[in-house]
């Protein structure tokens, strides 16, 4: 609220002012001292990564099949072609080994992938160095989207900092929010200033308004920016929380019969949200779960409907492990925020095993 108000007071109500800078240093400082563009979205940061990378009409960009639609929207906002990957069971993120084959498969066709989107899904990292040595080894860039991974790290790096571009979201539903809101990183600083200027229209410096280039309005409002740097004051209480969350559901709720998603050696994640699947292949308890939280007012949603499963989607190329689509139809996500109490916990927790046991 001071930040806010601060803002009010200077009369800076739009996508500038000194708020900007402030939140923008406030994450580059938490990420390690990586530049920082704030955007509108996280979307909009994927959407000006793939231009800044030249993705254009007719280019392949491999990206995770396991993810929420926001990830590949951009590269059909482009006019190029997604070729899904699927994941493998360590981490539920894009399988290393299905990459390689997926670049080689469209290389021989004459069709080197332009990038690779890897998602960190539900803020567990991928295994940045495998996939990052299969991208060098191609020389294809890397744009991670660590959209639900602010405050995850992999091997002590945080996420949002292994990509040639690095994506992070501050939406209603992550893990910090600016009510909406979106940000682009990268360690080549003259990339995130390039952001900047096609985030603002692409003005060109003159005393008119001269355009050289096509632009968009993709900046974050200094409001929105002020929000932002009281949240990221809290940031390492909210992964605390939620990896609080997530550790009272292990406690009450693993068994033969419900695993949860896997943190491997390594990795550290946020726990944006807490993820459950049913090893022996039944289906039918997720959803029934599912229906008796509902009953109960109490919000829950099947895992992420894999991209190459939804319509819109389907005709593009994928290279399957089938490991999505098993885990969207046998897993859950239970209510993870940061502020359930103690009872709330427990409600979910009896509810689930109700219905399991
Ligand atoms: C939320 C999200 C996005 C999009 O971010 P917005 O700020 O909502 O545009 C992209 N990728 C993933 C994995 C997300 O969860």
């Amino acid at each position: 609220m001071e930040f806010i108000k601060e803002a009010f007071e200077a009369n800076w109500i739009s996508p500038a002012g000194p708020h900007l800078a402030g939140f923008e240093g406030d994450i580059g400082s938490y990420l390690g001292g990586i530049s920082v563009a704030a955007l509108s979205s996280g979307t909009a940061a994927i959407h000006l990564a793939l231009i800044m990378l030249g993705v254009g009409p007719g280019d392949e960009v491999i990206c995770s099949t396991f993810t929420f639609s926001g990830t590949c929207n951009p590269i059909v906002y482009q006019k190029a072609v997604p070729v899904f990957v699927d994941s493998e069971p360590d981490t539920w993120n894009m399988d290393p080994n299905t990459l390689r084959i997926a670049i080689l498969n469209r290389m021989s066709k004459g069709k080197k992938p332009k990038a690779i989107v890897v998602v960190h899904l539900y803020g567990m990292p991928a295994k940045m160095d495998e996939i990052i040595s299969v991208a060098n080894e191609f020389e294809i860039p890397v744009i991670e989207d660590a959209a639900e991974a602010l405050g995850s790290s992999y091997k002590g790096k945080k996420c949002g900092t292994f990509g040639a571009i690095g994506v992070l979201s501050f939406n209603g539903n992550k893990i910090i929010t600016t009510s909406g809101g979106g940000a682009l990183t990268s360690w080549d600083r003259g990339k995130v200033e390039k952001a900047k200027f096609l985030a603002t229209q692409a003005r060109d410096p003159a005393p008119h308004y001269q355009h050289s280039e096509i632009g968009y309005n993709y900046r974050l409002s200094n409001i929105s920016a002020g929000i932002g740097r009281g949240q990221m004051a809290v940031l390492d209480d909210r992964v605390r929380q939620r990896r609080q969350v997530y550790t009272f559901y292990e406690n009450h709720l693993k068994s033969d019969f419900i695993l949860f998603q896997p943190e491997i050696e390594g990795s550290f994640s946020n726990r944006w949200l807490t993820c459950l699947y049913f090893p022996l292949g039944k289906p039918e308890l997720g959803e029934q779960i599912r229906i008796c939280l509902e009953k109960d007012n109490i919000e829950s949603r099947p895992l992420w409907k894999p991209m190459h499963l939804q319509p819109v989607f389907e005709s593009f190329p994928v290279f399957e492990t089938g490991v999505s689509q098993r885990l969207f139809e046998n897993g859950i996500c239970l209510p993870s925020g940061s502020n359930l109490s103690d009872l709330d916990l427990h409600r979910v927790v009896q509810i689930v095993k109700e219905i399991v046991d």
